[in-house]
């Protein structure tokens, strides 16, 4: 299964990934705890995408791109991917579908999350990643499934949240008709328990 999962921030694309991929058996590839797993190593890249992520900018597609493009050639995903924040504008998705033609491995669907611009505000402001898993949380002290810290992220601050929202609409949005047009989505509602979602998402591909 070659997916990818398309939804605002917030929408629980991080949550309903790991899910997937593991019901999937694919690895879950998500280009923003790629770019953070970087900053925390104090790489070159990691500095390259730091002033953006910090300012709920893209990262400029050259660094992006060059990055999935590499990581799609990684063993595990020989079989299938789930990928998680990317493609993050039409002309991403366009760089990802001449990647995924040159393999003659075109993708299987596009999933698309929605929620209620007020619950989206609701849901990030009030998110706590893992500094050791790097796992979303809601209304916990502590991560539920390694016990690490969680932190509130720089950009799921108030400030932060809405020019990444702003970007979503403006940049993200349009992959949606893009890959309509390809004949990939299934929209699903992301409101409800998480494994009401993911049975939800798990019906919707299997059609
Ligand atoms: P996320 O964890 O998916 O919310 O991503 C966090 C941040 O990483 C985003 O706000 C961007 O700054 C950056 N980022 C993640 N994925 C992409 C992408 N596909 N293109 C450009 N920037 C990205």
């Amino acid at each position: 299964m070659r997916l990818v999962l398309v939804g605002p921030p917030g929408a629980g694309k991080g949550t309903q990934a790991v899910f997937l991929a593991e019901h999937f058996a694919i690895p879950h590839i998500a280009t923003g705890d790629i770019f953070r797993a970087n900053l925390k190593a104090g790489t070159a890249l990691g500095e390259k995408a730091k002033s953006f992520m910090d300012r709920g900018e893209l990262v400029p597609d050259s660094v992006t791109n060059e990055m999935v493009a590499d990581r799609l050639t990684h063993a595990d995903a020989v079989n299938g991917f789930l990928l998680d924040g990317f493609p993050r504008n039409v002309a991403q998705a366009e760089v990802l579908r001449e990647i995924l033609a040159s393999k003659s491995t075109p993708l299987d669907a596009v999933l698309e999350l929605t929620l209620s611009h007020k619950e989206i505000i609701d849901r990030l402001s009030s998110r706590r990643t893992c500094r050791e898993c790097g796992k979303p949380t809601v209304g916990e002290s502590k991560c539920p499934s390694c016990g690490g810290e969680l932190y509130q992220r720089d950009d799921d601050k108030e400030e932060v949240i809405s020019r990444r929202l702003e970007v979503y609409e403006s940049q993200t949005a349009p992959i949606v008709n893009f890959y309509r047009g390809e004949g990939l989505l299934a929209t699903i509602s992301a409101t409800g328990s998480v494994a009401e979602i993911t049975a939800r998402a798990i019906s919707t591909l299997a059609k």
